[in-house]
């Protein structure tokens, strides 16, 4: 049987890690041809060398999203070697936990590292394909956050916050003005996800750790692949009537 993304040309931005390679590989899995993006192209070269070994269909291209203009030379690329792709995933991000009282050169950078990656780097690669998407009446999946939301439980990485409430307006706004063409744009809300962007974290504040347990009714931490099938909801025809959504992937989180 065919799977749910055939015909399907995917890029995922920061897929040789965490969240987006398993995307990346989940794709792959319902048969979409991968363009495995990310900053570190020996991870990228990985995540990509894994989707062929599994039989599927994969190129690796370096790319750090918050140089535009690199952003839009790998489009041209992607479409040249690949074809013109019909889904986007803006996944790679960043988190770091200073507090906004704390240092101040470190608030600063922090501020502007997480918006340059996490809210311009979107921008920029979903700029960057936007005549690809539109062509194809593609789909775009952003990956936000319980953040996108919330911050009292967690008070201390207020440029993220701010970064994911962005991404969670930004699919909102392209989902009204790109409906009209046919592209749908939604986003995903993990929770607390055991990847590497939070490593530090579970092994060295368990007390926070302990804040997100308490109030994920699941009563588990995620793993990568909890995302993957609501990334293949949103980007195939299951979910052909649904844009400008926030797919949370939270272990219920929010409701408590
Ligand atoms: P991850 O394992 O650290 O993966 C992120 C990937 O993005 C890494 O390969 C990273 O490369 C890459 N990247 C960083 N800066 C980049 C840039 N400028 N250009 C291109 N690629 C870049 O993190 P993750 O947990 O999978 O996170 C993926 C997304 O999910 C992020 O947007 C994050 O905010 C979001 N999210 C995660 C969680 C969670 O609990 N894990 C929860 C909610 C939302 P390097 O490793 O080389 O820097």
């Amino acid at each position: 049987m065919p799977g749910l993304l055939q015909d399907h040309i995917a890029a995922v931005t920061g897929a040789g890690s965490g969240i987006g390679r398993a995307i990346a590989l989940g794709y792959a899995r319902e048969d979409a041809q991968i363009a495995v993006l990310d900053i570190n192209g020996q991870t990228a070269a990985r995540t990509a060398a894994a989707i062929r070994a599994a039989g599927g269909k994969a190129r690796d291209f370096a790319l750090d999203i918050t140089d535009r203009n690199a952003c839009r030379a790998i489009a041209a690329q992607v479409a040249a070697e690949i074809g013109p792709i019909s889904i986007l995933v803006n996944n790679a991000g960043i988190n770091r936990r200073n507090a906004f009282t704390g240092d101040a050169d470190a608030v600063v950078k922090d501020w502007q590292d997480i918006m340059a990656i996490n809210l311009n780097g979107p921008f920029n690669v979903t700029h960057a394909f936007l005549d690809q998407l539109r062509r194809a009446k593609g789909r775009i999946v952003n990956i936000a956050s319980i953040q996108s939301f919330v911050h009292v439980r967690t008070p201390n990485s207020p440029a993220y916050t701010t970064s994911k409430h962005g991404v969670l307006g930004f699919t909102r706004a392209l989902a009204a003005e790109l409906g009209k063409d046919g592209v749908r744009v939604n986003a995903i809300g993990p929770g607390l996800i055991e990847t590497p962007l939070n490593e530090r974290v579970r092994a060295n504040n368990p007390e926070l750790i302990k804040i997100f347990l308490d109030h994920t009714p699941l009563g588990r931490t995620g793993k990568p692949e909890d995302i993957v099938g609501p990334a293949i909801f949103l980007a195939s025809d299951l979910s052909a009537y649904v844009t400008g959504s926030i797919v949370m992937a939270d272990g219920g989180y929010r409701t408590i």
